[in-house]
């Protein structure tokens, strides 16, 4: 399997000359929160996969919703006004369940697409299209983030705001401009407090908008807790602001959930935590929990009636996908949504979550390497430092957070080491337990144990 793997699989994410050297990591079955690989090692899986497996490995629900769904009908589109039931049902679920926000009751229709890069296009071109059908074109560029991830299709690769995705690839960055990332541990000044930190991203934005004319800036895009950038929360009162200077200035604000979305946080969605009022969310992962490829777009009614309004002129709205709204994704996400709602699995992220988050600070808050342990819900991250008094980081070709997460795989816990910051991830399947929680605890100590040398030899080197 190794060598073939290495002889006809092109991996995404993945170094090819080390690739060749070091070879796959075959992962062959899993079960809950436990993974198992092709030579039968166990694995407690704090990654979620990809931030992705909300309800755990191996349902049998699903496994039939899927089944049933494939015998009744296993594919049909809705293109040129066709429907099918599971898109229809899902899509009237998927605003119910956002509705139960106060601020998100204005959202109004819902597209569906495959990847949280390809919903991410889809909303890129509705800002397009939206200042277009208003008569007000040059109104499109995208306000995004340093350090936010909102995919790697050509559109949302531009959108997202980590230089290592973009050198390389010549990508067309036209109409995005990034500010400031929100993230106070490492870029506030010496002694700044949080408020004149949050002070000074919003006079970053505002000049940003001032500098580009508010007249070509149609969207800001932000996810509501940065996942790939590094967990990174923002300071107090920071995403009411920024909804002010947007509210101004005319401009969208597309909140990507991609992550946040489905009870990660500890609440249905990152938009209730922190009372964002968006025009468009993204959404993936959490939707089926990784069982079945599927996104969506959800649209507010401002933009919609925009949209409605210049329908009779503008004919069809050119836009979708051979898979938007597949009937066996629909039907697996409403069989997913049936798991997460019935066994509670957002309270579990809310009350588990800070349990993991105290658990790894009591344990390893002191440890020299360690810097900011921070995290809501089931979505923690863990910053490492070279010099954690001076608060001075590691280089980032030292690579210091992936030794600790390779050694963590050795000690039997999967984790993921991000690649904008020095950041480990935890972001566990939302059925995760107490005592899966102390272990977790422990196998990531003994890994931090395990690297303390190395890390020592790279913070002198
Ligand atoms: N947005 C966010 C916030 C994400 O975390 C991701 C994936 N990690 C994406 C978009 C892109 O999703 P996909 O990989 O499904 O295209």
């Amino acid at each position: 399997m190794e060598e073939m793997d290495r002889n006809s699989l092109f991996h995404p994410l993945t170094s090819i000359a080390a690739h060749q050297q070091g070879g796959p990591k075959i992962m062959a079955g899993a079960k809950g929160v436990r993974l198992r690989d092709h030579a039968g090692r166990e694995m407690l899986d704090c990654s979620g996969g990809l931030w992705c497996v909300n309800i755990g490995y191996g349902r049998p629900e699903i496994a039939e919703a899927a089944s049933k769904a494939i015998l009744d009908l296993n594919y049909w589109h809705l293109f040129g006004s066709s429907s099918h039931e599971a898109s229809i049902r899902l899509a009237d679920r998927v605003l119910n369940l956002m509705h139960e926000h106060a601020d998100a009751r204005h959202l109004r229709r819902v597209f569906f697409g495959t990847s949280g890069s390809d919903a991410n296009d889809t909303n890129y071109k509705l800002v397009r299209y939206y200042a277009n059908l208003r008569g007000t074109p040059e109104k499109r560029k995208i306000i995004s983030r340093k350090g936010g991830y909102h995919g790697l299709t050509a559109a949302a690769a531009t959108l997202t705001g980590i230089e290592s995705y973009h050198t390389a690839w010549s990508l067309p960055s036209t109409d995005v401009v990034h500010a400031e990332c929100p993230h106070l541990y490492r870029f506030g000044l010496d002694g700044e407090s949080e408020a004149a930190y949050c002070d000074r991203l919003i006079a970053d934005l505002e000049a940003i908008i001032e500098r580009e004319g508010p007249d070509t800036v149609g969207a800001f895009i932000a996810e509501p807790i940065m996942g790939t950038g590094g967990v990174l929360i923002p300071p107090a009162g920071y995403f009411e602001r920024v909804q002010a200077v947007l509210d101004k200035h005319d401009i969208l604000m597309i909140a990507d959930e991609v992550i946040t979305g489905f009870g990660r946080t500890g609440q249905w969605f990152g938009t209730g935590l922190f009372g964002l009022k968006p025009d468009m969310v993204t959404l993936a992962k959490g939707i089926t929990s990784a069982y079945f490829p599927v996104s969506a777009s959800v649209i507010s009614e401002r933009v919609w009636k925009v949209l409605e309004a210049a329908s009779p002129e503008h004919g069809p709205v050119m836009h979708g996908f051979t898979y938007s709204g597949h009937p066996v994704g629909a039907a697996i996400a409403m069989a997913n949504l049936d798991i997460i709602e019935n066994e509670g699995m957002v309270g579990n992220a809310a009350e588990v979550g800070p349990y993991l988050l105290e658990g790894l600070k009591a344990r390893l808050g002191d440890h020299p390497h360690v810097g900011e342990i921070r995290g809501r819900g089931l979505m923690i991250g863990v910053e490492f430092m070279a010099d954690r008094a001076k608060r001075k980081p590691f280089a980032a070709a030292q690579n210091a957070h992936r030794l600790v997460a390779a050694h963590a795989v050795e000690h039997g816990l999967m984790v993921r080491a991000l690649p904008y910051l020095e950041v480990i991830s935890f972001s566990p399947p939302l059925c995760i337990t107490k005592a899966d929680c102390d272990e977790a605890v422990d196998r990531f100590a003994r890994a931090l144990e395990t690297s303390t040398p190395e890390l020592r030899r790279l913070a002198a080197g």
